[in-house]
């Protein structure tokens, strides 16, 4: 009988076929393709350069001070997320070692001047970074070229950033109506909730949102005329009861128009309290 061959010996571990293996199978930079550095599928340099939201307006998420990455509250940040989930911890781990948690620091107001001086109708407002690189070739690659990889790694992102926020009974995504959804074929603020969801234990709720009316982009709009399209685009369905706290889920946050028009559907419904947890804040 022939003896056994031991592959272990064939092929030496570190051998020109091993070390071909590492370097086709190797984690990729999502960004920018060089070599992963282990933390959220990013290198090094991008990594370094993720725009992590600094303390900011509850309301708006607009930056409190354009100051730059607060690194020493950050402690904070990992002290809070020891009563978490272990998904949720090691991510917030992770974000402790590079960015401050969002929100007021000490010493600063939770509001900004003009969130002062109006009563928007968003408890509180929470954004894990501010728009731009390499959130502009993250989120938009997401969005439209169902790159779930990368929306996978901006959930691991937002759970980290969010961790430490007062818990809400129920994520609830902005809805696309039928026919985007149709288009597009998937729903990114869904594709954000539901990891979301399960790296933070908590209930993901699609069904209590509807959007009954096809508006025009957002994005091709003033502010007055953002808040116009969007009047009476949402709807709670009939049967459906959202429970006291709800936080919205979206991707990008420009005006605040769409979360606001969400918001007071949910309201009318009788919610409490509506908070919103939006992955970027544009400027
Ligand atoms: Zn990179
Ligand atoms: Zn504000």
């Amino acid at each position: 009988m022939p003896a056994p061959v031991n592959l272990a010996q064939a092929v030496p571990v570190d051998g020109w076929m091993a070390r071909l293996g590492r370097r086709l199978w190797a984690p990729r930079c999502l960004v920018c393709r060089e070599p992963a550095a282990g933390r959220f599928d990013l290198c090094a340099r991008c990594e370094a350069g993720l725009p992590w939201m600094p303390p900011a307006c509850l309301s708006c998420a607009m930056p409190l001070l354009p100051a730059p990455t607060r690194r020493a509250d950050a402690v904070g940040a990992a002290t809070a997320a020891t009563a978490l989930p272990a998904g949720a911890r090691a991510a917030s781990t992770r974000v402790a070692a590079v960015a401050a948690p969002a929100g007021g620091g000490a010493g600063l107001p939770e509001l900004c001047s003009a969130c002062r001086h109006a009563t928007p109708p968003l408890s509180e407002v929470h954004a894990a970074f501010l728009y731009g690189f390499p959130l502009d070739r993250l989120l938009p690659r997401f969005k439209f070229h169902r790159d779930l990889a990368g929306g996978r790694l901006l959930a691991q992102a937002m759970a980290a950033a969010f961790c430490g926020h007062l818990r809400p009974d129920a994520l609830v995504p902005i809805p696309l109506h039928r026919s985007r959804l149709r288009q597009r074929g998937y729903n990114q603020a869904l594709e954000l909730a539901r990891p979301l969801g399960r790296m933070l234990a908590l209930p993901v709720r699609p069904e209590l949102l509807l959007r009954t009316r096809r508006t025009a982009p957002q994005s091709r709009l003033d502010a007055d005329a953002r808040a116009g399209n969007l009047r009476d685009a949402f709807e709670v369905p009939a049967r459906a009861a959202p429970p006291p706290h709800v936080a919205l889920v979206d991707d990008v946050m420009t005006t605040g128009a769409t979360l606001h028009a969400a918001a007071d559907a949910l309201f009318d419904a009788g919610a409490d309290r509506v908070d919103a947890w939006i992955c970027a804040r544009a400027p």
